[in-house]
């Protein structure tokens, strides 16, 4: 059918009426979604310059994921990507230089772990967290980073926001939309991972 344009245009396009629009914007780049995108987000780390395009529905949603890393430091950030390939399990254990020699020079046996710098040791303050019963795991720690927290963190904290981050990153609360999936599951890896430690 041709479209007859003076007809055409006397169609009323309200404001915000997005249909018309299209072609000057691709498409909003969420899955499943038909709008303009014209709203330009970063695509993040190491693609310095680039930008995904989106509605403003999905930029702030999206926004809200992409600054759920912005707490954490580069390095974290880079160290969860890299374990999110490896499964979030342990890349390096104690007593892996166990061959190295030791201040008499013997060679050091495996698992004869140990600290020179003496970061495993109880060293830290007495009391100055609710945990000083054991050092905290640098595992654990980026698990606690993978979910927003430090090790400062208490159980009961651990558990809440566990709970709160599934709640607000599950597609059920997120008209289904499937994006936050792999957030979601590196914060159930996290929190898999500090149940098995006995951190929470
Ligand atoms: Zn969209």
């Amino acid at each position: 059918m041709k479209l007859d344009s003076k007809y055409f245009d006397k169609i009323r396009v309200k404001p915000g009426e997005e249909r018309l629009t299209r072609g000057k914007h691709p498409n909003c780049e969420w899955p499943g979604c038909a709008r303009p995108g014209r709203h330009k987000a970063p695509k993040g780390r190491d693609q310095e310059g680039q930008f995904h395009a989106f509605c403003l529905e999905h930029v702030q949603q999206y926004n809200k994921t992409y600054n759920y890393f912005a707490g954490m430091k580069d390095d974290a950030v880079r160290d969860f990507q890299k374990e999110a390939a490896t499964g979030h399990r342990p890349t390096w254990k104690l007593g892996q230089n166990a061959s190295t020699m030791d201040a008499k020079g013997r060679r050091a046996k495996p698992g004869d772990f140990r600290d020179p710098f003496g970061l495993f040791g109880d060293g830290g303050e007495p009391g100055k967290t609710a945990r000083s019963a054991r050092p905290v795991r640098n595992a654990e720690l980026k698990a606690l980073h993978t979910l927003g927290l430090d090790e400062t963190a208490s159980k009961d904290k651990v558990r809440t926001q566990y709970k709160t981050l599934v709640k607000r990153l599950h597609p059920d609360a997120n008209n289904g939309s499937r994006a936050n999936v792999d957030t979601l599951k590196a914060v159930i890896q996290a929190y898999d991972y500090l149940r098995s430690t006995g951190f929470c």
